[in-house]
C-alpha cells in the first residue's frame, strides 16, 4: 500500500532545489509518476527565441538545457567542432632515423 501524504516533502524539496540550481526548470512543475520513485519535471529550452517546454526526470535536468530539436542541433555542432579541431591539430612530426 502506498501512503498518501497531504504534503509530499520529497517533491517539494526537488522543486526547490531544481528552482535554485537550474534557470531553465519551470518552478512548480515537478510531479510524481505513479508506480515510479522518480520525479518528472518540466524544463524550458534556453535557446534564444525558442522557449519550448519538455518533460524530463529531475535527475536529467542538468543535461537538458534545450528542447529535443535544439539538443540535437547542439550535439551535431559540438561533434562538428570537435572533428574540425582534430583535423586542424598540429601533430608533432616524428623524426625518422
Ligand atoms: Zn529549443
Amino acid at each position: 500500500m502506498e501512503k498518501v501524504n497531504s504534503v509530499d516533502a520529497k517533491l517539494a524539496m526537488a522543486d526547490m532545489v531544481a528552482g535554485l540550481k537550474y534557470p531553465h526548470y519551470i518552478k512548480g512543475s515537478a510531479r510524481r509518476i505513479p508506480g515510479n520513485q522518480k520525479i518528472r519535471a518540466r524544463v524550458r529550452c534556453t535557446k534564444a527565441g525558442c522557449g519550448e517546454e519538455r518533460e524530463v526526470f529531475t535527475s536529467d535536468i542538468f543535461q537538458t538545457p534545450f528542447c529535443i530539436s535544439h539538443q540535437v542541433e547542439a550535439k551535431i555542432k559540438t561533434k562538428a567542432e570537435a572533428s574540425v579541431k582534430k583535423a586542424t591539430e598540429v601533430k608533432p612530426i616524428a623524426k625518422v632515423g
